[in-house]
């Protein structure tokens, strides 16, 4: 099963599939990703805020697997934004990680109400060139975020992680990223089961003609629509049928029928109004 690449605007390359550990508890984390890696993923999203860099990284030096066929991305908590605490928090999610860099930095939320993010995007950029950080990125940013740090600095986004499934598509946003050279990540990608995603007839039809669960044609609708996508489970089943989606394409029927699910529905926190 090979899962694509996707290039970079900085020429790195990411996994298009991966593993997200959003709520995996710490004391399972290891076991988890033990479990995810062994299913076949190599890409891996925590957060420093998720408390459980330490088991990624235990999971990661107990696997053995080469460095260089892994890509670890984590996230910097709003907490940490400006320029002085920056450098600190990347030096203890790479402790934590047991990591000399990590492929993938984000910014976690812009929390506008703080103004700190184009100065906190400046020291990104240094990390990226000291090689604590393969490339760098932003996380539920929004137009307005992303020009000020288009306008402020010399690097685009790699990336850009945001709420992003069936009933909240985030046309415009994409849009943007595509016309700067930007990346767009999904998360929440299943709607973290908020909503009834599965139970959409467009998904559920799909999933009837190809003989494979809602899950599969929703992470297969996110593939083809160019999304990097990263779907969590704490169940190795799960996680095995999450990852075994490279076996089938949907029509261009089945996707405009799923792209027309999109109804502006958040399952979680609007960023401008965000201040946690
Ligand atoms: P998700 O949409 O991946 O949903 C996870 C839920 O779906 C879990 O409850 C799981 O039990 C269920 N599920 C998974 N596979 C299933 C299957 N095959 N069949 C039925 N149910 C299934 O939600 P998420 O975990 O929030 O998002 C994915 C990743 O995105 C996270 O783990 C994290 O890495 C990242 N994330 C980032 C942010 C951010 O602010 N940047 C916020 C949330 C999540």
């Amino acid at each position: 099963m090979t899962v694509p690449q996707i290039k970079l605007n900085d020429g790195n390359s990411i996994p298009q599939l991966g593993f997200g550990v959003f709520k995996v508890d710490p004391d399972e984390t290891e076991r988890i990703v033990t479990d995810a890696l062994e299913v076949g993923y190599r890409h891996l999203d925590t957060a420093m805020i998720y408390g459980n860099e330490t088991g990624v990284g235990n999971a990661i030096k107990a696997s053995g697997i080469p460095r260089d066929e892994l890509f670890i991305t984590t996230k910097l908590w709003n907490s940490d934004q400006g320029t002085d605490s920056v450098r600190d928090a990347m030096d203890l999610s790479l402790e934590k990680l047991g990591l000399e860099s990590v492929d993938l930095y984000l910014i976690h939320w812009p929390r506008p109400d703080l103004d700190r993010y184009l100065d906190t995007w400046l020291t990104m950029e240094q990390l990226k060139a000291d090689g604590k950080a393969r490339s760098i990125g932003v996380s539920n940013f929004h137009r307005p975020h992303l020009e000020k740090i288009l306008a402020g600095s010399e690097t685009v986004p790699a990336v850009n992680q945001i709420e992003l499934h069936p009933a909240f598509a985030q046309r415009d946003l994409r849009a943007f990223g595509a016309e700067i050279g930007m990346h767009t990540e999904a998360w929440g990608p299943l709607g973290q089961g908020k909503y009834d995603l599965f139970g959409e007839p467009a998904v559920q039809a799909a999933a009837e003609a190809h003989g494979v669960s809602p899950a599969q044609v929703a992470i297969r609708w996110h593939l083809q629509s160019g999304i990097i996508v990263f779907p969590k489970s704490n169940s190795r089943e799960r996680m095995a049928e999450n990852f075994d989606v490279f076996g089938f394409e949907l029509s261009g029927e089945q996707m405009a029928s799923i792209d027309a699910i999109d109804r502006d529905q958040r399952v979680g926190a609007n960023p401008d109004e965000a201040t946690f």
